[in-house]
């Protein structure tokens, strides 16, 4: 704590301030001094910022309280038609200054920190990041929660609670090191266990069929090796409208007769490393953002998170209604985010046939009436498969239900290509070989009514491609939803100096409706209001300066004038960090050449997790960091240019960074990127993004124009009528820049006390297989980084391309996003709580 005064000191005025929701600012000292004083035990004597943050999050919740109560009794009442979003990641970041901003107390807040001699930024700063996600898909999973509760739409979350989360890097010479995020070690102030809402999830055991006295023949799954599903609320509140919904997240409980035998036959260690063998599930979260690698426990984890859900759902559903399931499709909608937990589809047939008794007709008619499923990649080994023998072994009367769901699907598509067995082969849920798989993706779209892909290149491509033939079959499934990201946490919250700017300019409805930044375009000309958005930019870009300057042991040559070119995300060959690097590596050259005098400082910021098993991904960190050392402490270099690595890259990460952005990196293989939502948030603050025709780039481009993005690459049909007779190494050879670039690399400079360290990268990019074509974009890539140059020297021109893009941002809400999906898919009415 900054200062010295702590609990000790008077509040400096006794008047309550009351807040828009009628927030007493007294009141919350008060409550605040209790539960640090009571609950925690500590004292003045504790300067702790990290129990300040658990005192002041807990008087904050209570006020979420009432409001939580509120909106899941109006909920009830209503008997309103829900949706249930099934994710196996939310990337949530830290909750207490989003939960400020959403209850519209954030100034009285503090100002009552204030009072009391706390910094209310250190507290944010103390709060861990939860970190349950990999990238892109589970943030999108947390900003849809914040748009339902804005929107007001009755939708609950369901998802795991990791006792690990994202992993935390640290970089150890040049190298990442994955250090365990045990972030519950102290506790989670924002949950609450409901124990009362458990569930049973069966694992393992036998089928067995029964015929009953009506001579009707029933299913049983018997010997099973049971787990329970514990649930842990989180409220969602919604921005400044009383409505706060929910997040479910499911723990894993050995249940407790667990081994009473082997309790009883003295076998007492044995019984409890079965337990901690059930309660290993939710245990850790799977840190791959693009490939699974058919591990057992994965499929646990994904079974516990669909089977825990749809019997929630289900539990609900029958303490209202009893056993009558006629309205169930009236009233209920789950949207699969991801293939992740597509096994949901299975499961809902056997909860609805083996559980409820309903005919396989009926369930099956609930269970396509019901599912909904977001697909996030093209990748083709991102599409997961299932042994059937590990299914049969695991979960035997799922692989039961999935053969019989085949079996009638199969017989559909004769009736629609008789004869075809070509396409009954590539159709069919089971594929064939030396080990039959179940795909997952073939479950998915077998079991929906709506397939979207999340940016229109990547739905079109869905639809020609990866599922062709399932859009032959059901056009009317597939449709899009163009991903979007919240500006209450991506503008309003992390950028509160050009928020307060653009309210001060065009008034807050912003914040709600994007689509109003549209108005900031009449202002991209008034020059004082460029001069005022530059200093912002400015200082946001000297608050980076500081950050890094502090955390850095050697002296970095920063300046703010130059040119901030940032590349945020997951490491990964098609996001092409390596072309970037080249790029650099190019810069240096021409440095050293003395071929500098044109061009304009430049600093390069990199930052990003690679999967733990992905050697060439850790290559590629290693060598920006050798890259990095050699330029940066290269006096000739100076400040003209500067390369960095951003260790430790999360949600509280970008929302440092994309502030003090000028120019953003969005340059994967066209046809790779699903959509990006990266690329959404530097746009909304003000940075023009460099980039392929790729995911959601395409349509930046159109709302903000080709005149404000910087565009260059082969475009998707380019790339792959290229593939076929792609050369790398004559490219190499008619290019002299590219030639120099990679005749440095090989030489070794970067490496020279780790000879051979680059060797497979550099095979990589040289191989006519190369799958992400580095090389064939290298010559427009660096082209079109020397017409950034020459538009950044006109700083008053490139004030006003950033205003531009930020006031054409309004698509890219997940406002919009959202009420597409409910618009089209879920169909759910606003339900407004009442606090009595
Ligand atoms: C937005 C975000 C992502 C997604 O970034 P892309 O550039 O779309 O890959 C990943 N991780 C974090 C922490 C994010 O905030």
């Amino acid at each position: 704590m900054p200062r010295n005064k702590f609990i000790k000191s008077k509040p400096k005025s006794s008047i309550f301030i009351l807040s828009e929701q009628g927030i007493k600012k007294q009141n919350f000292i008060d409550d605040f001094k209790q539960y640090y004083v009571h609950l925690l035990g500590r004292d003045e004597n504790c300067r702790s910022p990290y129990y300040a943050g658990v005192a002041l999050s807990q008087a904050i919740r209570d006020r979420l309280m009432e409001r939580w109560k509120a909106t899941h009794k109006t909920y009830k009442e209503s008997g309103c038609r829900r949706a249930y979003y099934l994710s196996m990641e939310y990337l949530m970041g830290r909750t207490l200054s989003n939960a400020m901003l959403n209850l519209g107390i954030t100034d009285t807040v503090t100002q009552a920190m204030y009072d009391l001699g706390i910094e209310m930024e250190e507290l944010i700063a103390s709060e861990q990041d939860a970190g349950l996600g990999n990238g892109g898909l589970g943030r999108l999973a947390a900003c849809f929660m914040d748009r339902c509760a804005t929107l007001q739409l009755p939708v609950i979350g369901y998802g795991l609670r990791y006792e690990y989360g994202m992993f935390t890097q640290i970089i150890v010479n040049g190298e990442q090191v994955e250090k365990p995020d045990h972030w519950l070690r102290h506790g989670n102030v924002w949950e609450i266990e409901r124990l009362e809402y458990s569930h049973r999830i069966k694992f393992g055991g036998q089928t067995k069929f029964q015929t009953n006295a009506k001579g009707k023949q029933r299913v049983l799954w018997v010997d099973t090796h049971d787990v329970l599903a514990v649930p842990f609320d989180t409220p969602i509140p919604g921005y400044k409208n009383g409505t706060v919904n929910t997040l479910r997240l499911w723990k894993a409980v050995a249940t407790e007769d667990f081994n009473l035998d082997e309790f009883n036959a003295g076998e007492y260690a044995e019984a409890v490393t079965a337990k901690i063998a059930a309660e290993n599930i939710t245990m850790v979260l799977y840190p791959n953002d693009a490939n699974e690698n058919g591990k057992e426990l994965r499929l646990r984890q994904q079974y516990f998170l669909a089977s825990a859900s749809l019997q929630d759902v289900i539990a609900h559903w029958t303490d209202v209604n009893g056993k009558n399931f006629e309205k169930f499709i009236e009233k209920n909608c789950f949207q699969l985010n991801d293939t992740h937990p597509s096994i949901a589809v299975a499961e809902l047939m056997r909860l609805l046939v083996d559980e409820q008794h309903l005919s396989w007709d009926e369930a099956w008619h609930i269970t396509r009436s019901t599912m909904a499923y977001t697909n996030h990649t093209l990748l083709p080994e991102a599409l997961e498969k299932w042994p059937v023998s590990l299914m049969q072994r695991l979960l035997p009367r799922l692989m039961q239900i999935i053969f019989e769901i085949n079996a009638f699907f199969m017989a559909e598509v004769s009736a629609h290509w008789p004869g075809d067995l070509e396409r009954l082969r590539r159709m069919s849920i089971i594929e064939e070989g030396d080990q039959q798989q179940v795909r997952m993706a073939h479950l998915a779209i077998v079991g929906s009514f709506s397939v979207n892909g999340v940016a229109q290149l990547h739905s079109q491509l869905l639809q020609q491609k990866l599922f062709t033939d399932f859009f032959a079959l059901w056009p009317e499934k597939f449709n899009n939803k163009t991903n979007g990201v919240t500006p209450r946490r991506w503008l309003a919250a992390c950028n509160p100096e050009l928020a307060n700017l653009i309210t001060e300019t065009i008034g807050n409805r912003w914040v709600t409706d994007l689509s109003e930044l549209k108005k900031l375009e009449s202002y991209a000309e008034n020059p004082h209001f460029r001069k005022r958005w530059r200093a912002i930019k400015q200082a946001a870009k000297q608050r980076m300066i500081d950050y890094k300057k502090e955390k850095s042991e050697v002296e970095l040559n920063l300046n703010v004038d130059a040119l901030f070119d940032v590349q945020v995300k997951r490491i990964h060959e098609y996001k092409r960090q390596l072309l970037n690097i080249l790029h650099v590596i190019h810069l240096y050259i021409c440095i050293k050449k003395g071929n500098f005098e044109e061009r304009v400082p430049r600093c390069v910021l990199i930052g990003g997790k690679a999967a733990p098993g992905y050697a060439m991904a850790k290559k590629i960190i290693k060598l920006i960091h050798n890259v990095s050392q050699v330029i940066n402490s290269d006096p000739e270099v100076g400040d003209k240019l500067v390369l960095l690595f951003l260790p430790d890259y999360r949600v509280s990460a970008m929302e440092k960074i994309c502030p003090g952005a000028d120019l953003h990196e969005q340059i994967s293989t066209a046809g790779k990127e699903a959509s990006g939502t990266g690329n959404m948030k530097f746009m909304m603050n003000g940075a023009i993004t460099i980039g392929t025709l790729d995911g959601a780039n395409i349509e930046i481009r159109e709302e903000v124009g080709d005149e404000n993005f910087f565009l260059f690459g082969l475009t998707e049909a380019e790339i792959e009528a290229r593939r076929d007779h792609y050369d790398p190494i004559s490219i190499i050879d008619q290019d002299e820049d590219l030639q120099q670039v990679m005749h440095l690399l090989k030489s070794g400079h970067f490496n020279q006390f780790e000879p051979g360290i680059f060797n497979d990268l550099i095979n990589s990019i040289t191989s006519p297989f190369d799958p992400w074509m580095t090389i064939a974009d290298f010559r427009s890539y660096i082209d079109v980084q020397k017409s950034v140059e020459n538009a950044y020297r006109d700083q008053d021109h490139w004030t006003k391309m950033s205003i531009l893009n930020c006031a054409n941002s309004g698509k890219f809400s997940s406002d919009r996003t959202l009420l597409e999906y409910n618009r089209e898919i879920w169909k759910l009415k606003p339900q407004s709580a009442k606090l009595k």
